[in-house]
């Protein structure tokens, strides 16, 4: 891997405090990966603006980012996700290890838009993105 070559991973897999809910999700390899200047950490929702902690937002039937209060971010969904690339420009990204089941990191299953704690297959906007753009991507519990 050359020193222009870095892979992206979910901010809160790094065990940044980054979540809706004040919390980290801290993997020991992702961290190392992080350290070692492997990985760059991104937390897209923070990029978009949002607050932290802030309203469980989930993806609905329509597409549309609603949290569980009914505001639409779709908008700043859709910013974050593309500030987030943007931050990786200076680098050769080919692969992402991205935090399973959220609305803006999830890879291949993300919650329903009901708030109920019912899975569907999709991806979070951060992670339909990268799909775009051609980068392979891992799911982290
Ligand atoms: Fe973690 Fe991604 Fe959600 Fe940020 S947007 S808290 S990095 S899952």
């Amino acid at each position: 891997m050359s020193d222009h070559s870095k892979i992206i991973i979910s901010a809160c897999l790094a065990g940044e405090e980054c979540r809706y809910d004040c919390h980290a999700k801290p993997n020991l390899q992702m961290i190392e990966l992080v350290k070692s200047g492997k990985a760059i950490s991104l937390c897209p929702e923070q990029l978009g603006g949002l607050s932290t902690p802030r309203p469980a937002a989930e993806i609905q039937s329509n597409e549309k980012v609603l949290t569980i209060d009914e505001n639409d971010v779709s908008d700043e969904y859709a910013l974050g996700a593309q500030e987030a690339w943007n931050q990786t420009k200076n680098f050769t990204i080919k692969k992402a290890y991205l935090k399973s089941k959220s609305p803006m990191c999830g890879f291949g299953q993300i919650y329903d838009g009901s708030f109920s704690g019912k899975l569907i297959k999709g991806n979070g906007v951060f992670a339909a993105l990268l799909i775009r753009l051609g980068i392979e991507i891992e799911s982290i519990e």
